[in-house]
This record gives C-alpha cells, structure tokens and sequence, in this order.
C-alpha cells in the first residue's frame, strides 16, 4: 500500500473553513486541521494510504509544526491511510472511539462492503482497498464522547458518537460557531463523483458513503442528531464543506428523505 502516487493535483487545500478550520482534500477524501487555544493544532482523519507526504507539506505550510495530536472520525481505510505513518515521524498519539479499536489493531476487517449499494465505486477502489487493517500500535488512545475541557487537542470541541456508517464513528461540533465536522456520517457528494469532478460539482447533501455504511437504521439516528444540532458550517470527510443560514434546513431535509436519497435498493425496508 506503500507505493500509491498521489499527483500534486489531486491534493486541494481548502482554507478557512471556519475559524481555525482548515482541510486538505486528498484525491477523493478530505483531512483536517483544528487549531487549539493553546497554540497547537489537531489533525483529524489521516486519508487514503500514501498521504503522508501531502498532508505533512501541507501541515507545515499552513501550521509551520507537527499536529499535538491525531484524531480518527473512524477506522476506513480512506480516512486512516497515513496515520501510522504520521504518528510515527511526529511521535503524537491517535485518538478514536474504543468500538473502533478492533479496526485499528489489526485484529478484526470491517463487515465486508455492500456491492450492490451501485455507483461502480467498489471497482474505482479495489486497487488501493487494503486487505488487512491497520495496526495503529501504541499511539492508540481512547477518545470519550463528550466534552473535552481537560483535552486541550480538542479544546472547544464536543465529541459526538454518531454510529450507523461504522460502530465507534464520531463527529465533532464545537457550538460557539456551530461548525460540525462530519466524518462520513454524511456526504456533500455522491459516491459516484467521488472521482469526477470534485472540484466543480455543487455541493449537496447525501448519505454517508453507502457500500461501506454497515447499520442504516443508525446512520438515519445520526443524521437527525446532528440536524437538531442547526449547523452552520458542515465539513465532510467526502465532498466540499457547506455554509449558511439554509444548512440546517438541508440537513433537516436529508434526515427526512434519508431512505430514498441515501439507502441503498438492496437494503431498504
Ligand atoms: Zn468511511
């Protein structure tokens, strides 16, 4: 997995997202980076394998020094790519959900990919899809839900359990500017243009990935959760982060719609 070329264009900066929220779209999936009270940042996500050295280019342009620490929405292999990698050479640790941990030890593969959820993505991804998980080792940490006052990594930020896409998934909202990081809890982008496009497209509202989402009544929880939360700005691990005073409505509309616009033929009802 080590020998994947990423070209300089498929690596798009996407600046000032909200305040001290930069992201950094990496072929077809997005990290990001939060800056701290202290002074420090945090990554979050870790991208397709062989993303090292783009998202540590970019780390030390936009933020001119190592992350304080790493953390994962969850497990897949397009958001935990360099994570070993990165962990290794800036020595912090990586933070996710203990129900992710099976996926980040090595000792279990996720339920295997729904090949009928369409779109042709399953072809598009097989040759970068890793046949065993990564073993993150001793970086590992377990992140709580919930307010984190004494985590200064996360300073500000609430840790939302928002399962459905995987088990220990998580997104992150800091409420004094309503901004929501998402993860894969749901998509600015249809699988399909994963791919194509991702620059020009429109952002709209989709479900989360669906070959790889594993418990759909409990990604449809989590959608509504985090509409009830109004966001103002959403930031995705697929597709362009969205602001505005009509997000929320959006949100809202996808929650309402979410069997038809999000759940696969093959796993309706
Ligand atoms: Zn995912």
């Amino acid at each position: 997995m080590e020998h994947i070329e990423i070209s300089p264009n498929d690596v798009v900066a996407m600046d000032a997202i909200a305040q001290g929220v930069f992201g950094l779209r990496i072929t077809f999936v997005n990290v990001f980076g939060v800056v701290n009270a202290n002074g420090t940042w945090t990554l979050i996500d870790a991208g397709i394998p062989g993303s090292a050295s783009a998202i540590r280019t970019w780390a030390q342009k936009q933020f001119g020094r190592p992350p304080a620490a790493i953390v994962l929405t969850h497990g897949h292999f397009d958001h935990v790519g360099a994570a070993r990698n990165l962990a290794d050479q800036w020595r912090v640790p990586v933070y996710a959900r203990p129900l992710e941990f099976p996926y980040l030890t090595g000792r279990e593969s996720y339920p295997p990919p729904n090949p009928g959820a369409g779109g042709g993505l399953m072809a598009l991804l097989s040759p970068i899809y890793p046949k065993d998980p990564i073993d993150l080792g001793t970086h590992l940490r377990p992140l709580d839900a919930g307010t984190h006052q004494n985590m200064p990594e996360l300073d500000g930020w609430q840790v939302l359990h928002t399962p459905g896409h995987t088990p220990g998934h998580v997104s992150l909202y800091r409420a004094s500017d309503e901004t929501l990081l998402v993860g894969d809890a749901f998509c600015t982008t249809k699988a399909e243009s994963f791919f194509e496009a991702a620059l020009v497209q429109q952002p709209e509202l989709q479900g989360p990935p669906a070959y790889f989402t594993s418990d759909w009544d409990a990604a449809l929880a989590t959608v509504r959760k985090l509409a009830g939360l109004s966001p103002r700005t959403v930031a995705p691990g697929h597709g362009k982060p969205l602001a505005g005073a009509d997000v929320a409505a959006r949100l809202r509309d996808l929650a309402a719609h979410f069997e038809e616009v999000a759940v696969p033929e093959n796993r309706k009802g």
